[in-house]
């Protein structure tokens, strides 16, 4: 498909406004735009409006009049899971619109885009929603039950509030609804601040929202810039939980500002994801995932699987095997249906990345060369790099790359293994592969990561708790979990006496 061939939808939305969703309305903000870039092409989409302090004191103030008013926190779970359900039932009506700005925007390619809108944010939004009709409390039986008197003690689940949820630009639609999907579920209103690089599929899903019958001001979509916008909600008065996703640098400036009002903070960041590769493991199956995994996205995925530490007696043949399978990638403009990897998101990540390469070349590392064609034109290609012969103290090791970058390093021991995949600032995702169970099990407990996959590329469900340790997070998403971000337990103590 090239851009001639986008649906008639998505050409009707692309010609459209573009405008920001606040208290129900599509406004245009303060007048300051930001160009939109077709990472595939380097050309110009459109030019989109950035939200200012104003607009998001506008978003908060109305997203915490909705909340206070009987519209939202006021309405029973089975109403608000009827709106999620809605919502979910739009998008999937709508997933090829959704799928194709994606990939215009993002620069996904378009067959990964169509499977994922077609899946993953109604599956999220129809699990949460099943949340809304299930946020019980519990009653406390530890007081003497005397026949006359005594205390009834129980708790009950209330919304935290008006939440400010802030998302990067990797992946964007899913982020957004990883956001919005439980904190709707749990009776919150929400500000939602997409990146200003990617807000093209958060405008849409502003749309699709108003048309499933969310009150206004339940949702607000201000895309801005990070320092501006961004800053203005976490510095808000009215806000009752930060819901980040995004850099540890960021996640550093905005813990440090909510440090007077103590504002709670959830925190899903970054990653730099080992996998260990024993001799007796499926090395064909360990290859094709670990060369999915260090490219999805581009490899601009926080879960991407990055350091790769392999036991010697195979080491040779794994990395064959996982350069015949970068080769087999075909490296193309996001739109065409024939590309499996498409451009970065942008300039400066493109540059961002080839100086990390350079950077390792200078530092000694061997970059394997995996031959592939790029696209002509100036679209922000980078074909994948393996490297070897690294030092863990360099920076292709040690820091998050967001590219298709990936370190492949021999083993002796397990102890070695662990020892290498524990040496990280992150600590997010990491994968293990053996036929043995007694090294699956024993790998899985001694992982300093949230989230360990055992002989597979794991499963991202909305049902199973995602998020880090140490840089990499605080807090978990999906899940119960998530239910436990966007309410706070209050505790009744009643007092009675009949005698
Ligand atoms: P980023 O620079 O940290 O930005 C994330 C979001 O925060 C953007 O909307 C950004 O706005 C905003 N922001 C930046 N500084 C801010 C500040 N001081 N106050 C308030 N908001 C601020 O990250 P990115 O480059 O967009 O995204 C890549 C990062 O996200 C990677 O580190 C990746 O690992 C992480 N990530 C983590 C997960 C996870 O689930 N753990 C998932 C996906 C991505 P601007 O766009 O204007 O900068
Ligand atoms: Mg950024």
């Amino acid at each position: 498909m090239s851009k001639n061939g986008l649906s008639t939808e998505t050409l009707a939305f692309l010609q459209g406004p573009r405008s920001l969703l606040i208290n129900g309305e599509a406004v245009t903000g303060s007048g300051e735009t930001v160009s939109i870039v077709d990472p595939s092409s380097g050309e110009v989409i459109c030019d989109f409006p950035l939200a200012s302090a104003a607009d998001i004191d506008a978003a908060v103030t109305a997203a915490r009049s909705a909340l206070t008013r009987p519209s939202w926190s006021g309405m029973s779970g089975y109403e608000r899971a009827t709106c999620l359900y809605r919502l979910a039932d739009l998008i999937e009506a709508h997933a090829e619109t959704l799928a194709e700005i994606e990939s215009l925007d993002f620069g996904m390619p378009i067959r990964m885009s169509r499977a994922m809108m077609a899946s993953v944010p109604s599956k999220h939004l129809r699990y949460c929603a099943g949340w809304a009709t299930r946020l019980d409390g519990t009653t406390k039986s530890s007081f003497p039950d005397t026949q006359t008197g005594g205390i009834h003690g129980f708790t009950f689940r209330e919304p935290v509030g008006v939440v400010g949820a802030i998302i990067p630009w990797n992946s964007p639609m899913v982020m957004a609804i990883i956001k919005l999907a439980p904190a709707l579920a749990c009776g919150c209103t929400i500000v939602l601040k997409p990146s200003e690089l990617t807000p093209l599929t958060a405008q849409y899903l502003g749309e699709l929202a108003a048309a499933a019958g969310f009150p206004p001001g339940v949702i607000n979509i201000v895309p801005g810039l990070g320092y501006e916008a961004g800053q203005a909600l976490v510095d808000h008065p009215l806000l009752a939980k930060i819901a980040f996703t995004g850099s540890s640098n960021a996640a550093r400036a905005i813990v440090g500002s909510v440090a007077e009002k103590l504002t709670p903070v959830a925190l899903e960041l970054g990653g730099k994801a080992p996998a260990i590769i024993c001799a007796d493991a499926n090395l064909d199956a360990a290859a094709r995932v670990a060369a999915g995994s260090c490219t999805s996205l581009q490899g601009q995925s926080c879960a991407a699987i990055t350091r790769i530490y392999v036991e010697r007696a195979v080491y040779p043949q794994f990395l064959e095997r996982l350069t015949a399978n970068l080769q087999a990638l075909k490296i193309g403009p996001a739109l065409d249906e024939s590309s499996s990897l498409g451009p970065l998101v942008s300039a400066s990540q493109y540059q961002r990345v080839q100086s990390y390469i350079a950077a390792g070349i200078s530092a000694g590392a061997t970059a394997l060369s995996v031959s592939s064609t790029l696209p002509e034109g100036d679209g922000f290609y980078i074909a994948p790099v393996i490297f070897t012969d690294t030092k863990p103290s360099m920076s292709i090791v040690s820091d998050e790359i967001f590219g298709p970058v990936v370190v492949v390093e021999p083993f002796d021991s397990l102890d070695e293994a662990i020892a290498l995949a524990n040496d990280s600032p992150y600590g997010l995702f990491a994968s293990a592969w053996t036929a043995s169970i007694d090294k699956a099990h024993f790998l899985m407990r001694v992982l300093d990561v949230g989230y360990v996959a055992i002989n597979g590329s794991g499963a991202f469900d909305a049902s199973m708790p995602f998020g880090g340790v140490k840089q990499s997070g605080w807090g978990r998403e999906f899940g119960e979990e998530s239910v436990t971000h966007y309410t706070r337990i209050k505790t009744v103590a009643v007092t009675y006496d009949v005698s």
